[in-house]
């Protein structure tokens, strides 16, 4: 503005900042001003976004209803987002980023689409199996950053059909509440992670229509809130209380993630696919080995339901996405990279303190081999940490001017004590 001469009396166009002489006409807001080429521009972009294809980024236009630009991500730029947090598992990044971001632009479509009502999107909750300790959790946690909704995780073994001991699956809804500061608008378009839904699957082996009431019961409770609801949501979350006033929570535009490591599946798998595979190629390579790390790449919505899972529950399901499970190699990288990797971790808290940290090459081997001894996935890493710092963070102090502290193979091994150098007399 300063480098104009009478810039007061100099009418711009908010946008393009060209002065009222240098375009045919000026549309005048209170303070601000648009220009006849804006005007023409915005229009051309507003209705280019109408008849765009179908995976076309819409343009965020400055003051709609949208919660924040970030939500806007592509699918690519989301799966980028994600792999900052979570180690490999390409597969289920992928179909989550494109999932979700359908899943906004189906919301956006009820909003601001109006003339495209007659082709409903229908909404896609994911299912998301793997071992436990894969990153599903990670995974459902770092969306909801990512997209800067509210979030809360739930787990389906805590619940019970309406009428026993245990938790309403409206109290899900009430954590989501929670998440959002009771902010009804916006917990209405956050990301619900169900842990543990395989355990409510129907207990009995058999695959026949006899059904088992235990798990069902949840199961069809959650089928209602994962459809799409109006649910009266108890604000303090347990259980309703006549005296209680209840909070509508309309769940047709949260997004379910559900979880769960589906411990035998893999021989469900197999058994169809070697199954199909009985004849001409009986005994040929198309059978699949139910230890084979990929096996759950194969699943179909048929395997799950000789598992246990309602055919209306998987109907709610649509998108569903195999996690692998976690070779030494990644093992590796999540102890190593991920922005808040857990030796980044322990080596801020020790920075924190005035000291460097570092784990020899040997230290990072032995790390991950007693974790994946332990068969819990990534969560194993935590738990050999926690066991190897837990005697040096508790004696560290006890020496005077610690500059480093090493920590070796057998520190990892046989809790042999780190090496610790002095600090450097500083000039
Ligand atoms: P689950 O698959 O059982 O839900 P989580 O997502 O809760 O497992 O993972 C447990 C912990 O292990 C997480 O806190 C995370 O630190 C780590 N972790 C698991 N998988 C990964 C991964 N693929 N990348 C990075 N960290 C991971």
């Amino acid at each position: 503005m300063s480098n104009h001469q009478h810039d007061d009396d100099i009418i711009r166009c908010s946008f393009c900042g060209r002065t009222a002489h240098e375009v045919t006409s000026m549309v005048a807001g209170p303070d601000v001003y648009i220009c006849d080429r804006c005007i023409n521009d915005a229009s051309g972009i507003v209705s280019s976004d109408f008849t765009a294809a179908p995976n076309r980024k819409p343009t965020i236009a400055a003051g709609s209803r949208s919660t924040g630009s970030k939500r806007r991500l592509s699918p690519l730029e989301m799966k980028a987002a994600l792999d900052e947090y979570v180690v490999g598992q390409d597969q289920a990044k992928k179909a989550l980023s494109v999932a979700v971001y359908n899943h906004y632009k189906r919301i956006d479509s009820s909003e601001y689409f109006s003339d495209f009502q007659d082709v409903e999107l229908e909404k896609s909750n994911i299912l998301l199996i793997g071992p436990t300790g894969t990153g599903k959790t990670l995974l459902a946690k770092t969306l909801a950053r990512i997209l800067d909704v509210p979030f809360c995780i739930s787990d389906a073994t805590a619940l019970t059909e309406a009428g026993y001991v245990g938790e309403d699956v409206e109290s899900i809804l009430a954590n989501l509440l929670h998440a959002s500061d009771f902010n009804v608008e916006r917990a209405e378009r956050g990301i619900i992670y169900i842990d543990e839904v395989d355990k409510v699957a129907r207990k009995s082996d058999n695959a026949s229509i006899t059904r088992d009431v235990s798990g069902e019961g949840v199961q069809q409770a959650l089928l209602k809130i994962l459809e799409g609801t109006v649910a009266g949501v108890p604000p303090k979350g347990g259980r309703k209380h006549p005296e209680q006033s209840l909070i509508n929570i309309d769940t047709s535009n949260i997004l379910f993630i559900c979880g769960g490591a589906f411990d035998g599946l893999n021989e469900v798998i197999a058994s169809r696919i070697s199954s199909n595979s009985i004849g001409f190629n009986a005994n040929s390579a198309a059978k699949m080995d139910k230890f084979d790390p990929k096996i759950f790449q194969h699943v179909e919505p048929d395997d799950l339901l000789r598992f246990g899972l309602i055919p209306e529950l998987i109907g709610r399901l649509p998108v569903i996405s195999a996690l692998d499970s976690l070779n030494e190699e990644a093992m590796r990288s999540i102890l190593l990279e991920p922005k808040n990797a857990l030796l980044k971790q322990y080596q801020k808290l020790f920075s924190m303190d005035g000291m460097d940290l570092t784990f020899d090459e040997g230290a990072v081997s032995a790390i991950v081999k007693r974790a994946k001894a332990l068969g819990t996935g990534a969560r194993g890493l935590r738990a050999v940490l926690e066991d190897t710092m837990l005697e040096i963070m508790f004696n560290v102090h006890s020496k005077s001017n610690i500059g480093r502290c090493i920590v070796t193979r057998e520190t990892v091994e046989s809790k042999a004590e780190p090496l610790f150098e002095q600090k450097k007399a500083s000039a």
